[in-house]
């Protein structure tokens, strides 16, 4: 085996975007839905088990998180990767602190760095602070997650809020004098330590200095640092996907406010869009069930020639008033339905299928039955194609999209790039 590092991603989208990452960094890398019945046949450098753990309690996080890396160091991991969203998504009551003490203890690691950074898509952190773009965090549109509401950019406070280890911080000021600066930094800092970065040349600093650490949670980009400490070189595991088949469809379960853009530029672009009669999944299984049966009738309906778009995506203030009327199952019951339907549309025919969300990309991808896959061109940075196979060994193409990627264009772009590739 050639297993080099070990990575848990606590999200699908998530992981995908740090196999991207991994893979034109120069690690081969294989992304597997949980903890896999089997070793991968390609015999990858890196492997990402991925999790659906971003929301869940902090003790079953753990447990979960703990399994995942048991296993990937059993299979000779060298290093652990926790990779957790570049706009961090984990409020006072999240699972990142309890994970990272926890693969800590497990680990023997006395310290772990911490950086959800991501320059290519506007993520930097200064000074402890995580900005989206021009704006803090707590100010970028975050703060009306549907589930994570980020009101704090002060990653030191929001990680020590989680935490029962002393969380530090070391700042762009060690940052910019190198990797030997950072570990000098890192023998008087304290167990858990946010590192600024606000640049790719900081994160291939921060991971020159991360060698010989045994753990570091990160977002994707520190990933761009790692594989040199391995002899590896930029851009040598990129591989090609097997062409593309079958009818064009979007899922689309984001709430953020690219998808957001996104979606209203498709409608403008003429687009067919089904927008899920969201209220109605709010009444129960049959209910959801009578939806899915009549946005795959709808599809059946719609020329074959353009991509299909199934959405409940919607405003922060739509999202609010229909989470304060029908609580926090709503979220569970429309990612159920979505999942319906793009296993519906599998089996019609779509072999190439983009979903927006991290979470709604969790539930498809688990619907489809995916168990491993393989990362081909990216799209943008931070979404690659990838190819699969569906329960019943049926070949389908999938870009899954964390909320906040990607430009307006995205949906239509995605297709066009794969036709190219
Ligand atoms: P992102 O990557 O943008 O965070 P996710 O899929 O991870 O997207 O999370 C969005 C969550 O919001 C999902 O649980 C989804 O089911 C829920 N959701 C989707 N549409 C709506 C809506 N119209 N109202 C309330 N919640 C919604």
């Amino acid at each position: 085996m050639r297993l080099l590092l070990g990575c848990i991603g606590d999200d699908f989208t998530g992981s995908t975007d740090l196999a991207n990452t991994l893979v034109r960094s120069g690690m081969s890398a294989v992304q597997t839905i949980g903890v896999p019945a089997h070793y991968p046949a390609s015999d990858p450098q890196a492997i990402v088990v991925a999790l659906k753990s971003r929301t869940i309690a902090p003790e079953l996080a753990v447990k979960q998180s703990l399994e995942a890396a048991r296993w990937l160091i059993k299979h000779g991991a060298q290093q652990i990767y926790f990779k957790v969203c570049s706009t961090f998504d984990s409020t006072a009551q999240g699972n990142i602190g309890p994970v990272t003490e926890a693969l800590m203890n497990l680990l023997g690691a006395s310290q772990c760095i911490v950086t959800p950074a991501f320059p290519d898509n506007g993520r930097a952190v200064f000074k402890g602070h995580l900005f989206v773009g021009d704006s803090l965090l707590s100010e970028s549109g975050m703060q009306h997650h549907p589930l994570t509401p980020m009101l704090d950019a002060n990653l030191v406070r929001v990680m020590q809020a989680q935490s029962t280890m002393p969380v530090g911080l070391i700042d762009t000021a060690v940052v910019k004098n190198g990797p030997e600066a950072i570990t000098k930094a890192l023998l008087q800092a304290k167990p858990i330590v946010i590192v600024d970065a606000i640049n790719n040349n900081d994160l291939l600093t921060i991971g020159a200095a991360c060698k010989d650490l045994p753990l570091v949670v990160a977002g994707s980009g520190l990933a761009l640092g790692l594989p040199q400490n391995f002899g590896l070189q930029h851009g040598a595991a990129v591989t090609k996907l097997p062409v593309a088949q079958g009818r064009k469809a979007v899922v689309s379960g984001s709430c953020s406010q690219a998808t957001n853009v996104q979606l209203a530029f498709a409608r403008a672009q003429g687009l067919p869009v089904f927008d899920l009669p969201v209220a109605q999944l709010a009444q129960g299984k049959k209910q959801q069930a009578a939806v899915s049966r009549q946005a795959l009738l709808w599809a059946l309906d719609q020329a074959t020639a353009q991509p299909i778009v199934f959405a409940s995506t919607a405003m922060p203030a739509e999202v609010k008033a229909l989470q304060t009327q029908y609580g926090a199952d709503l979220a569970g019951a429309i990612e159920d339905c979505l999942a319906d339907i793009a296993l519906g549309l599998v089996k019609q025919g779509v072999g190439q299928l983009v979903v927006a969300g991290g979470e709604t990309s969790g539930a498809v991808v688990k619907a489809l039955g995916v168990l491993q896959l393989q990362i081909g061109p990216q799209i943008c940075p931070g979404v690659p194609w990838c190819f699969a196979e569906a329960a019943d060994r049926i070949p389908v193409h999938l870009a899954l999209k964390s909320g906040n990627f990607g430009a307006q264009n995205f949906f239509l772009e995605a297709f066009s790039q794969l036709e190219q590739s």
